[in-house]
């Protein structure tokens, strides 16, 4: 198997997490390469640091990571992405459930499987543009994806 197909996926018990630019990632504090999002967070972090500045922050139970590997720009776009996601169930316009379905629909991906950590730069901004579209339409369900019926689709005003 090559190795290059198991980049930023999930390191399986006793394989590696690599970076997209083919080195290894190697755990470290976070705050030596980043501002670390919480006390005593651990990052994975591309052991071509500083060459290239891809990561991605740990958990800090399991530490397994929380996404794939990232550079600057991206993880820029992917900290604007969870924003703007956020607001949809934080303003009370959604349930979190209700919010994660409209995801799974608006970047394409299977229900439950839509996770921002895991997305390019393209399905960050279609978030970010989209997020913004939904929180601004006076039609209280739009975005509302109904389940276990085709997926019958609510769509934001244009
Ligand atoms: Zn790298």
């Amino acid at each position: 198997m090559s190795r290059k197909n198991t980049t930023c996926l999930l390191p399986k018990k006793g394989q590696q997490l690599r970076c997209h630019c083919g080195c290894l990632a190697v755990l470290r504090p976070a705050e030596e390469v980043c501002k670390p999002p919480f006390p005593g967070a651990m990052a994975y972090v591309c052991s071509n640091y500083p060459r290239c500045d891809s990561l991605v922050i740990a958990d800090p139970v399991t530490k397994q990571p929380r996404g794939s590997l990232a550079d600057s720009n991206l993880r820029r776009l992917r900290y604007l992405a969870h924003n703007q996601f956020d607001r949809l169930h934080q303003s009370g316009r959604m349930t979190r459930k209700e919010a994660y379905r409209w995801l799974a629909h608006v970047t394409q991906s299977p229900a439950g499987h839509a996770h921002i950590g895991h997305m390019g730069a393209y399905y960050c901004q279609v978030v970010i543009r989209e997020s913004k579209k939904l929180l601004q339409d006076p039609n209280p369900n739009a975005g509302r994806i109904r389940p276990n019926i085709g997926g019958e689709y609510h769509a934001a005003a244009q």
